[in-house]
């Protein structure tokens, strides 16, 4: 038998492999995708999140060889596992438009976003469900976005449709869990749906996970009403607005209205090990610091 997993190199391999925490920031992929792990790399990230195309634009020109190639290739040299790495897709693209032409828009926009993720090999895409704009009832929202993820997933191979929670803001769908249920409850392939929970969305729609009873409470909801086998990523911030405003303002970890506690708690607990947990706050200079002080929770080096 062999005793080599008893070096103290081997055994703080072995934690971090169990552990599995992918952390990381939402890096910017100015001058080409292939320079978004790069990035994320420079930051001592193990994840990151990126726009895989300029975010305010409907059109964006297709993704070129030497993009993919470099893509492919800076995440193997820099380390990123494909399950670490998880675009956002347009600020534009509305599932749930009340409008048909509207619609439709989004929904081709939204395959082109599913397309270039697998043009990449990447396996997750965020988004925001959607927003009926006060023009059809909440219920009939939910079933279009449900609609528009069963026609793109038709039309694409692998990549996973992940919905992301929202503070509610305006007439965003997304803002109660039941809401997330609802939507993937109406999506065909049930393998190919997950959710993102953004903390500075959750705590703004009221869910207040600032103190520890509070944190419980929330991942018991989430874990009756979702489930965690469709927890497929996290967006970590602080949120600059207090509970339940229904104010979508991101701040620094421990800056804001949230503090620490759910970040150091997610951070020692293994159901949210193996997925992006991603920074989304306002000081770029400050991720590197941040990511540090995470990996420090979570034990990992
Ligand atoms: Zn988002
Ligand atoms: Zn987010």
């Amino acid at each position: 038998m062999s005793h080599s997993l008893s070096s103290a190199g081997n055994q703080r391999i072995l934690r971090q492999i169990i552990q599995m925490k992918y952390i990381g920031a939402h890096v910017s992929a100015a001058g080409g995708v292939e320079n978004a792990p790069v990035r994320a790399g420079e930051i001592g990230a193990t994840g990151f999140a990126l726009f895989t195309k300029n975010q305010r634009q409907w059109k964006a020109k297709p993704l070129s060889e030497e993009n993919i190639k470099g893509f492919k290739a800076n995440c193997k040299k820099h380390g990123f596992s494909m399950d670490a790495v998880i675009p956002h897709d347009s600020y534009l693209i509305n599932l749930g438009h009340p409008e048909k032409a509207k619609l439709q828009k989004s929904r081709d926009a939204f395959l082109d976003e599913l397309e270039r993720c697998e043009q990449l090999g990447i396996k997750l895409l965020n988004f925001h469900p959607g927003s009926h704009l006060r023009k059809i009832s909440e219920a009939d929202c939910l079933s279009r976005i449900a609609e528009s993820i069963n026609i793109a997933l038709g039309k694409t191979d692998y990549v996973k449709a992940v919905i992301e929670n929202t503070a509610g803001q305006g007439s965003n769908m997304g803002f109660r869990f039941e809401h997330l249920a609802e939507i993937i409850d109406q999506v065909d392939q049930k393998e190919r749906v997950g959710v993102c929970i953004d903390t500075a969305h959750a705590f703004a729609a009221g869910y207040d996970i600032s103190t520890d009873e509070g944190f419980d409470d929330t991942m018991d909801q989430f874990g009756n009403i979702v489930g965690f086998d469709k927890l497929m990523a996290m967006h970590l911030n602080d949120s600059k607005k207090e509970v339940g405003t229904k104010v979508d303002r991101h701040d620094s970890l421990g800056d804001g209205f949230i503090g620490w506690t759910p970040f150091e708690r997610i951070m020692k607990d293994d159901r949210f090990n193996g997925i992006p947990l991603i920074l989304e706050t306002p000081n770029t200079d400050r991720w590197s610091k941040e990511i540090a002080q995470l990996k420090k929770l979570a034990g990992l080096d």
